[in-house]
């Protein structure tokens, strides 16, 4: 028998994956989405299944769902066994996981079919493409979407790696209510968008939010610049950098010890948590050797407006190609133009 060949595979499941998903579908397509394994590995790097969304809180920008209850609505519009995954209901719009759920839903509901597995090896010398799972399944697809994302930084100190997940984290949304950072002093390092939005939402539960910044600018924009000056629980270092975690195997992290960028030596920090907020990696080390990158490792667009890569008929959404704009509706945006993009290609191969 011959072997079966699937018209397009989608590997990812953030809302460039998902919004894919849903136009593959709908286009008779019929899609399969590797949505990422269930991994402690995939758990400690943050790209387990629905990506980076399924770990923020209130999704504020993201059109169509401005401020109210969503209890009725995600109750009748996704699926009973998978309600359970959500964090409780957001008086107040959206969640991300909410977010990423009604997309997973959207993009089922249209015949999607799922896989909870990581895509791990792909051979795109020759065509149809092959490619094969963690779990080992080997697929054949005559075009396929790259849709992985991107994930948070880490220092890369052997301290922090020695302490994570007992006071190191990259996610202070999904960590910082956790007793161990209750009324305690807390470190974030970054001083862009993102750790003022993490020093933000973590002043509500430490006793004080450091930000350890290495310039004595923040590269926030104003508006969250304004957040972090104005919060009284948080506490800017300017001009330091964290060069070791400090802390037992005991009670986990204990402080840090920062060092000037300006020659005013080092000092250490009592903390029960560092935060980091310094910025993201796409998640492309599967594809290295297989498709242009830049020297970041972002996917490359080939074709101005569209979202081609270097080897035709595979196409590139979202944050995976993207390290400038990375919003979810950006992200879902080029996914729509990648499930496009496959389809008219796709036609052109008579497929
Ligand atoms: P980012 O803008 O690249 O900022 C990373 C920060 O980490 C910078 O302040 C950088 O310092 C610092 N950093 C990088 N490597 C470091 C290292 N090894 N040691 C110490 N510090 C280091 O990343 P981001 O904050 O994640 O934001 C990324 C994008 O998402 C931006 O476009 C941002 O506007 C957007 N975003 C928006 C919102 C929002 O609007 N609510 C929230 C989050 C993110 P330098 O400044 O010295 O380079």
């Amino acid at each position: 028998m011959a072997e079966k060949v699937e018209k397009v595979v989608i590997i990812g499941s953030g809302p460039a994956g998902w919004t894919a998903a849903i136009y593959a579908s709908r286009a008779a397509l019929e899609p399969l989405v590797f949505e990422g394994a269930i991994t402690e590995e995939n758990r400690m790097s943050g790209t387990l299944p629905l990506g980076q969304l399924a770990l923020t809180t209130e999704v504020e920008n993201y059109p169509g769902f401005p401020a109210g209850n969503m209890e009725g609505y995600l109750d009748t519009s996704i699926a009973e066994g998978r309600r359970s995954t959500m964090a409780p209901h957001q008086k107040e719009g959206v969640s991300g996981p909410e977010l990423m759920e009604l997309m997973r839903q959207q993009a089922a509901n249209f015949g999607t079919r799922i896989v909870t597995d990581d895509i791990v090896d792909v051979d795109f010398s020759t065509r149809p493409f092959k490619l094969k799972s963690l779990e080992g399944q080997q697929v054949a697809a005559h075009a396929v979407i790259i849709a992985t994302g991107a994930r948070a930084n880490y220092l890369g100190l052997p301290s922090e790696d020695n302490f994570k997940n007992r006071g190191v984290s990259a996610c202070a949304v999904c960590d910082g209510a956790l007793p161990r950072f209750r009324n305690k002093p807390l470190v974030v390092v970054g001083g862009g968008d993102s750790a003022v939005e993490e020093a933000d939402y973590l002043s509500k539960f430490g006793s004080i939010v450091y930000m350890v910044h290495r310039r004595d600018a923040l590269r926030a924009s104003k508006i969250m610049q304004d957040r972090a000056l104005k919060n009284k629980k948080i506490e800017v270092l300017w001009n330091t950098v964290v060069d070791e975690v400090l802390g037992d195997d005991k009670t986990g992290v204990t402080g840090v010890r920062i060092v000037s960028t300006v020659g005013e030596g080092t000092r250490d920090v009592e903390a029960t948590g560092m935060f980091c907020a310094i910025g993201h990696t796409p998640n492309t080390t599967f594809l290295k050797g297989k498709l242009e990158m830049n020297e970041k490792g972002y996917l490359k667009w080939t074709k101005a407006q569209r979202t081609y890569t270097s080897v035709e008929g595979v196409f590139a959404a979202g944050d995976v190609a993207d390290d400038y704009y990375r919003q979810a509706v950006t992200a879902a945006g080029t996914g729509c133009m990648a499930a496009l993009d496959a389809e008219r290609w796709l036609a052109t191969q008579g497929i």
